[in-house]
């Protein structure tokens, strides 16, 4: 296949930037710019959006998206000896790539983004994940980005996708889904990183609704959400009891049996429950 840019190999650059991959940053990059190409095709059409990226480490993906033509990209890396690599791709593509030193988790880059923004990342599972919630629980909607495909280990994709009656249903697909539309678009194995990690992963493509897809106060919802899956073993009646002392009633005027277990439940049958909890306060 031919190169994406002319910019040298990501071996190449690893080995002059001299950036042995850390365990403790979750550090397993992407090295084939075809593939970090192609992760970029399923964040949709770039050219007139910029793009917020996370944890852009050598730059694989980052190269991908300016490739796949992003109008521009902010990335935010935490890992300072990052940044010499990154210069470089941001001098290739002038005034289309800027970076910023820090963790994610800390730093608000939305002042420096201009709509309509997408956000794609290959970022270590934990972080991946609360910043996932963040994004999806903001506190107005619609929210800032209008897609995110981001990278996960596949057993946390499986949870954003998850439909009732399986084991990986709960509050991380019941969120997701709520005001987004979310799809599996990629499965990779291992061998496809370095270090290759122990597991599987796979890409996750979000595009958020204009309005959520039901219904419901965000607050008690989410707080439904919580407890009912916090046991999620147990009766609803009984999960639920903290959330209302007439939780049994509640659960009758969703049209849910209150014998039922959380995994059983729906999506819209979730908010109807959280707008009678709403109705009695
Ligand atoms: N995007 C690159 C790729 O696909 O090859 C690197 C992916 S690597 C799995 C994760 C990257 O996120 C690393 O560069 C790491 O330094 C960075 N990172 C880890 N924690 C971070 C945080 N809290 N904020 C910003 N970047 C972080």
């Amino acid at each position: 296949m031919s190169a994406i840019d002319t910019l040298p190999p990501l071996r190449e650059v690893i080995e002059t930037h001299q950036l042995a991959a850390r365990k403790s940053l979750g550090q397993n990059f992407l090295l084939d710019l075809n593939l970090t190409a192609k992760i970029a095709r399923q964040a949709g059409d770039l050219s007139g959006c910029d793009v917020l990226e996370i944890g852009p480490g050598p730059g694989g993906l980052t190269r991908g998206l300016l490739a796949e033509g992003a109008r521009r990209i902010l990335a935010v890396e935490k890992d300072s000896r990052c940044l010499p690599a990154l210069a470089e791709i941001s001098a290739a593509y002038p005034g289309r790539l800027d970076v910023i030193e820090g963790d994610a988790l800390e730093v608000n880059p939305l002042a420096h983004l201009r709509p309509p923004i997408r956000v794609a990342a290959n970022l270590p599972y934990n972080v991946g994940t609360e910043l996932l919630v963040r994004w999806l629980t903001p506190k107005a909607w619609p929210p800032f980005w209008q897609s995110l495909t981001l990278m996960f280990q596949r057993e946390v994709a499986e949870r954003i996708v998850a439909q009732p009656g399986s084991k990986a249903y709960g509050r991380l697909a019941l969120l997701a889904q709520w005001r987004s539309d979310a799809r599996i678009v990629l499965s990779l194995p291992p061998e496809a990183f370095s270090p290759p990690p122990k597991v599987h992963s796979a890409v996750v493509h979000l595009t958020a609704l204009e309005q959520p897809r039901f219904p419901a106060d965000p607050g008690i919802l989410n707080r439904v959400i919580a407890a009912a899956f916090n046991q999620r073993r147990k009766m609803l009646r009984a999960s639920l009891k903290s959330v209302s002392p007439a939780i049994e009633d509640h659960l009758v005027a969703a049209g849910i049996p209150p014998t039922e277990r959380a995994e059983q439940v729906g999506l819209e049958a979730f908010c109807a429950l959280a707008r009678s909890v709403k109705s009695e306060i």
